[in-house]
């Protein structure tokens, strides 16, 4: 691997970090391995802000991740998506943010087959999926605006963080918040040493992995504020909305800080 590699994020050289198979997955932290792909799979580290990504998905197209990732058998190495963790998300985003009794438009960004919004339409909510993955052919731009996006485990997976941030910038509204968990890197990645961390998994589609740092950095390009409630749960905002106030305080997070 001898080309080099601009930071999506910064802008900044990316040296080669480690390589992994591309069948490393998130369920050998419980101790399940699949067999060897014996496809390698590079992953490089930026000097100025820690973004480690995957350089070989960036050329791939969607069918590519469809066929390759999000087949059938993606459910053996994230057995949660289908029920658990929507069901999780849904109860935590009623006790945010109450039941369907408020006008928040809500969007899950990365949604999958839509059962979080689902959900939340039970109880009254106004919620919408959308999935890039999923939804291949719905042109954002009808979608419209909204207040609350959430994007569960959505920015790991993500190609093209420029085309993620710029997706998100155009579907919030002007004081909406975009509530997003990925886990932070900040611990487990860092220049010099292997990749030993569960999280790194080619065959989840775990491709783009945020240190906090490289989320501020994101945020501020895109002149958002950024927060973060724990290692993977965070925020963006312009202006914090009524409904959020009790949830995101200023100055304590300070703009891009
Ligand atoms: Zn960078």
């Amino acid at each position: 691997m001898n080309e080099s590699f601009l930071c999506p994020v910064c802008g900044c050289e990316c040296l080669p970090l480690d390589v992994v198979d591309f069948n490393k997955s998130c369920e050998e932290r419980k101790g399940k391995f699949l067999a060897l792909a014996q496809i390698p799979v590079y992953f490089v580290l930026c000097r100025e802000c820690s973004f480690c990504f995957a350089p070989d998905f960036s050329n791939w197209k969607l069918e590519e991740f469809r066929e390759k990732i999000y087949n059938d058998e993606y459910v053996l190495v994230d057995p949660e998506y289908i029920e658990i963790r929507p069901r999780a998300n849904a109860k935590n985003l009623i006790s945010m943010f109450g039941i369907g009794s408020n006008s928040i438009k809500h969007l899950d960004y990365g949604g999958g087959d839509g059962l979080l919004a689902r959900l939340l339409q039970e109880t009254g909510w106004q919620s919408t999926s959308y999935d890039p993955f999923v939804n291949l052919y719905t042109p954002i731009d009808h979608l419209g605006k909204f207040d609350l996006i959430t994007a569960f485990e959505v920015f790991e997976h993500v190609p093209d963080v420029p085309a993620l941030m710029r997706n998100l910038d155009k579907l919030l509204a002007a004081n909406g918040i975009v509530l997003f968990s990925t886990l932070v890197s900040d611990e487990n990645i860092g220049a010099n040493q292997r990749i030993n961390w569960w999280y790194a998994s080619p065959r989840n589609g775990h491709i783009s992995l945020f240190s906090k740092r490289s989320l501020a950095i994101l945020a501020k390009k895109y002149d958002f504020n950024f927060g973060s409630f724990s290692v993977g749960l965070h925020v963006f905002w312009k202006e914090v909305p009524p409904w959020a106030s009790h949830l995101i305080r200023i100055p304590s997070q300070a703009k891009g800080s």
